[in-house]
C-alpha cells in the first residue's frame, strides 16, 4: 500500500459568535485545511488542521514530493521525512505531520478493519468527558445574539450549555479583560454551577505579580487547574510557588525537550496533549506515558477543531490511562461540520469515541463543498487581531485590556 495522492480542501465553517482571546479573535468562523490522503489501492484517510485563521492548501502540496510512493504505515520513517528536528529549524512542519499522520492512521484503520485507538494500545473508555469552553464572545452580527461579556450573560451560557450537554466541568477563556473584572466574572460562573468544577486560561497574558494575585483570589473554589496564568516556565514555577492549586499548560510544555525541562525542574502541574501541536495522536500518547511516569496530571487541548480533528482527540483520550481531567474542545461552538451526520453529539458531557474503523469519521461532501464555497467567499481572517481595535497589539504581560462597557458588535460576515 502506497500513498498515490494529497488533496488539501480549505473550508470556514461558521461559529455562533466571534471568540474572543488574548490575542485577538476567532472572528466568528473556523477556517481549516481539510487533508485526504489517498492510497493506491483506493483507500481515503482525513486529517485536518488549523486554528491561525488561514489555510495550509500549499504546504500540503508541497509535500507530495516527499510522500507520493510512501507507506502509509511507516509513520516514524515520515517524521524523519518531512519533520526531521535539526531540518526543522528551517522548515517547522509539526502541524503538517500531524495532519498526515491522522490521514496515515485513518487508513492503516480501514485497511486493517479496526478503530485508531486499536492501533493505539486500544480503548480503555468507550467515552470521553469534555468541559465546557467559555469565551468571552461578541454578539453575531447577523443574529444580534451570542455576546459573552458580563457576569450575568456568562453565567446564563454556562448553564445553557450544561443543559443541552450535561458538562460538569466548565471552562473560562480570559485574558481579555482586566484580571479584576475576569476575577468578578469567574467567581460568578462557580456560584452559578455549584458543585461543578472549574478552571480560567488567560493565555499566558500576565505579569507574575498579577497571576499570583489571581490564582490566591480563587484558592477557595473548586479549581481543576490554573492554565497558562503566565507565559514561560521560570514565571510558572514562581507562580506555582505561591498558588494552592495545580498549574496547567498548552503553550510551554508542547515537545519532548520541553516535557523533559519540565520534568527535572517542575513548573507546570498538568500538560494538555494537543494533537495537532505534538505532531499528531501518537506522540501525544507517548507524552502520557512520561507525565504517568512522572505522575503529571494529563488533559486535551482544543486547537479549535471540526470532526477529524476531534475524532484525533477521541481516540488519543480513549487510549490514555492517566486522562486525570474533562478535555477541552471548541466544537460546541460550531454551527455545523464537514463530517457525516453533521456535528457530533454530548452526551452526559461525554462524547462516545467513533467505532467505525480508522478515525471512524467519513467525508460528507456537500458539506465540504459548501464551506469551500464559503472559504472562497470571506477568506482567512486574523486570529491575532481584534476585529473592534484595528491597530491593537497585546503586550506580554499584557496591560491593554478590552473594556467591559463596550457592547459594540463588529460587523463581520460568517
Ligand atoms: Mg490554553
Amino acid at each position: 500500500m502506497r500513498i498515490a495522492k494529497i488533496r488539501a480542501t480549505p473550508v470556514t465553517v461558521p461559529l455562533e459568535a466571534p471568540l474572543r482571546h488574548a490575542n485577538g479573535c476567532h472572528w466568528g468562523r473556523f477556517v481549516r485545511t481539510i487533508v485526504e490522503v489517498e492510497t493506491d489501492d483506493g483507500l481515503v484517510g482525513l486529517g485536518e488542521m488549523g486554528g491561525g485563521g488561514e489555510v495550509a492548501t500549499a504546504a500540503f502540496k508541497g509535500l507530495e514530493r516527499y510522500l507520493i510512493g510512501h507507506d502509509p504505515a511507516r509513520l516514524e520513517e515520515m517524521r524523519f521525512l518531512i519533520a526531521n528536528p535539526t531540518a526543522s529549524l528551517y522548515n517547522n512542519r509539526t502541524q503538517l505531520l500531524a495532519a498526515l499522520e491522522f490521514a496515515c492512521l485513518d487508513i492503516m484503520g480501514q485497511a486493517w478493519g479496526v478503530p485508531v485507538s486499536e492501533i493505539l494500545g486500544g480503548r480503555l473508555r468507550e467515552k470521553v468527558p469534555f468541559a465546557t469552553y467559555l469565551f468571552f464572545r461578541y454578539a453575531n452580527a447577523r443574529t444580534g445574539k451570542g455576546e459573552v461579556r458580563t457576569p450575568e450573560q456568562l453565567a446564563a451560557c454556562a448553564k445553557d450549555l450544561k443543559a443541552k450537554h450535561g458538562f460538569t466541568s466548565h471552562k473560562l477563556k480570559g485574558g481579555v479583560f482586566p484580571p479584576e473584572y475576569e476575577l468578578e466574572c469567574y467567581r460568578a460562573l462557580a456560584a452559578a454551577l455549584p458543585g461543578d468544577r472549574f478552571r480560567f486560561d488567560p493565555n499566558g497574558v500576565w505579569s507574575t505579580e498579577q497571576a499570583i494575585w489571581f490564582g490566591q483570589q480563587i484558592e477557595d473554589l473548586r479549581n481543576d487547574y490554573l492554565e497558562d496564568p503566565v507565559y514561560g516556565l521560570h514565571g510558572m514555577r514562581r507562580v506555582r510557588e505561591k498558588v494552592r492549586m495545580p498549574l496547567s499548560t498548552n503553550t510551554v510544555v508542547v515537545n519532548f525537550e520541553q516535557l523533559a525541562a519540565n520534568v527535572l525542574d517542575t513548573a507546570v502541574d498538568v500538560i494538555l496533549l494537543d494533537t495537532t501541536f505534538w505532531g499528531g495522536i501518537r506522540p501525544c500518547v507517548k507524552a502520557a506515558g512520561i507525565c504517568e511516569t512522572f505522575q503529571l496530571g494529563v488533559a486535551v487541548h482544543s486547537s479549535g477543531e471540526l470532526g477529524i480533528q476531534l475524532a484525533s482527540m477521541l481516540h488519543m483520550g480513549a487510549v490514555v490511562p492517566n486522562l486525570s481531567f474533562a478535555a477541552d474542545a471548541h466544537y460546541h461552538h460550531l454551527v455545523d461540520d464537514v463530517i457525516e451526520g453533521g456535528l457530533m453529539k454530548y452526551e452526559g458531557g461525554a462524547i462516545a469515541v467513533p467505532k467505525g474503523p480508522g478515525l471512524g469519521v467519513r467525508l460528507d461532501r456537500e458539506k465540504l463543498g459548501k464551506y469551500h464555497e464559503l472559504f472562497l467567499k470571506l477568506g482567512g481572517y486574523p486570529y491575532d487581531q481584534d476585529p473592534l481595535r484595528p491597530g491593537w497589539t497585546p503586550l506580554v504581560p499584557n496591560e491593554r485590556w478590552a473594556d467591559p462597557d463596550d457592547a459594540r458588535v463588529p460587523e463581520i460576515e460568517s
